[in-house]
């Protein structure tokens, strides 16, 4: 594949774009420059950056508001750091406008140095990738820097980020689409945009894939949820495929679905197309240790970890911190002992890449669970469920709907509350219903964390 197919993103951790901005635009007088280190990741026609640290220089040669010389030494310790470390092999550079408000563009001068840096890092350390990005005070443009057979040319690539509220705009942002909201002649967003407001249901209705991992009891639910709030790129990942035993709690699924076992995904995207032909749902009856589901996790903007089992909640983490795919899980527990229902509970997880926060360290993996799941020796799966340390494949949980109901909309809550901001994020959010029903943040868990992560830990 060339470059030119290609589709370019920097991807950068929860707040990591506002404090570069922030330290950058602090002062308008002067332009300001900054190196970020990052880690190229190619999946298909998709080119993430992921950002994993900023360096800024202590001094300039010199500085105004619309010119700026950076000491050559902090070039070459930037260098010399990117070219030591495993997990960094991309140095973009940054510089502001500041004279501009929101026209962000690259100057002729801005080409000249670009190009001939890109030239002196193709000669000097070719396995170093090379961008650049220059802000305005309102917007950005970024470019990604190669050298084809001596040319140096480049290409435009976007900037993503965990929260909509540190997002900026970019000239080059065309993908924006129909403006599924504007457009609803239907009125079918109507009711929504008077609760949320007009500017909320365009974040959500425009340009926002969510996966959905698992769609099943809670799954199904939150597919059906995502559409009547109004997303409407959806993907549904499950290979499953539905019995009888699954309709007393699977949204979508028909008697005549289940009698024909049918697949999950393939139901589920019916009728969630049937609730709004606009919605555009993928479903793929695919294992998430699938080799083609990494795009799938790559290219979303949220996952929603609605799965059953700890190996699949430990892959998708795993995928999701290797791309910066924020993302919530939603599990629910109900125990039976002797007849009576002892415990009827659940939680959502909320974890952006930057908040130091994972399905590990809150200690919500148990790695029997994993082995049991993954464990190349059979032998070795059987003996944890022998022993009693996990439950066997094909034991049937107890399951009711109401129970899942709380979870996936306290799920879907959590999401849409990333792009309206109405409340504040609640890391571990638990509704427990064990003779008095309830919702409650989950505090004693974060104190209790692995305070050092090497999964989340920054
Ligand atoms: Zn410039
Ligand atoms: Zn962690």
């Amino acid at each position: 594949m060339t470059t030119r197919n290609r589709r370019f993103e920097i991807r950068f951790a929860n707040q990591a774009l506002a404090n570069l901005r922030g330290r950058l635009l602090r002062d308008l007088s002067n332009e300001y420059f900054a190196c970020l280190l990052a880690k190229r990741h190619d999946i298909g026609e998709l080119v993430i950056f992921t950002v994993v640290e900023a360096l800024y220089p202590t001094w300039y040669r010199s500085q105004s508001a619309a010119h700026l010389q950076v000491d050559k030494r902090f070039m070459e310790q930037v260098l010399i750091e990117a070219d030591s470390r495993f997990d960094v092999d991309t140095v973009f550079d940054v510089h502001t406008h500041p004279f501009s408000e929101s026209n962000a563009w690259f100057s002729g001068g801005d080409d000249n140095d670009e190009s001939t840096f890109a030239h002196y890092l193709y000669n000097t350390a070719p396995e170093l990738n090379y961008g650049s990005i220059v802000f305005t005070r309102s917007a950005y443009k970024a470019r990604i820097w190669d050298v084809d057979r001596g040319r140096a040319c480049h290409y435009p690539a976007l900037i993503k980020t965990q929260k909509p509220s540190e997002r900026v705009p970019s000239p080059d942002d065309s993908s924006s689409g129909e403006d599924l909201v504007t457009n609803d002649i239907n009125g079918m967003f109507h009711r929504s945009v008077l609760a949320l407001g007009l500017e909320n249901m365009r974040l959500i209705a425009n340009n926002q894939k969510i996966t959905i991992a698992g769609v099943g009891g809670i799954g199904s639910i939150i597919g059906e949820h995502l559409i009547h709030m109004g997303f409407s790129q959806i993907n549904l990942i499950d290979f499953d495929t539905l019995e009888l035993s699954n309709l007393n709690r699977i949204v979508g699924a028909t008697y005549k679905d289940a009698r024909g076992k049918r697949l999950k995904v393939e139901a589920i995207k019916e009728s969630l197309e049937k609730i709004n032909p606009k919605a555009c749902v993928n479903a793929y009856p695919i294992s998430v240790f699938d080799e083609s589901a990494r795009h799938v996790f790559a290219s979303s903007d949220w996952i929603i970890i609605a799965t059953d089992n700890h190996a699949s909640r430990y892959r998708i983490q795993e995928l999701a911190f290797e791309y910066y795919v924020p993302f919530i899980t939603a599990g629910v527990n109900i125990t039976v002992d002797e007849g009576q229902i002892v415990d009827m509970s659940g939680e959502v997880i909320l974890v952006r890449m930057g908040d130091n926060i994972c399905l590990t360290c809150l200690k919500r993996l148990s790695y029997n669970e994993i082995a049991k799941d993954l464990h190349p020796d059979g032998a070795v799966r059987n003996g944890l469920v022998q022993k009693g340390y996990v439950s066997g494949h094909g034991v049937k949980e107890p399951a009711v709907k109401t129970l899942n109901t709380h979870i996936a909309t306290m799920a879907v809550d959590t999401l849409v509350n990333q792009y309206t901001e109405r409340c504040a994020d609640v890391p571990i959010l638990v509704y427990e219903d064990n003779g008095f029903p309830m919702i409650y943040e989950d505090k004693a868990s974060l104190r209790n964390k692995n305070a050092e992560c090497i999964i989340c830990g920054m």
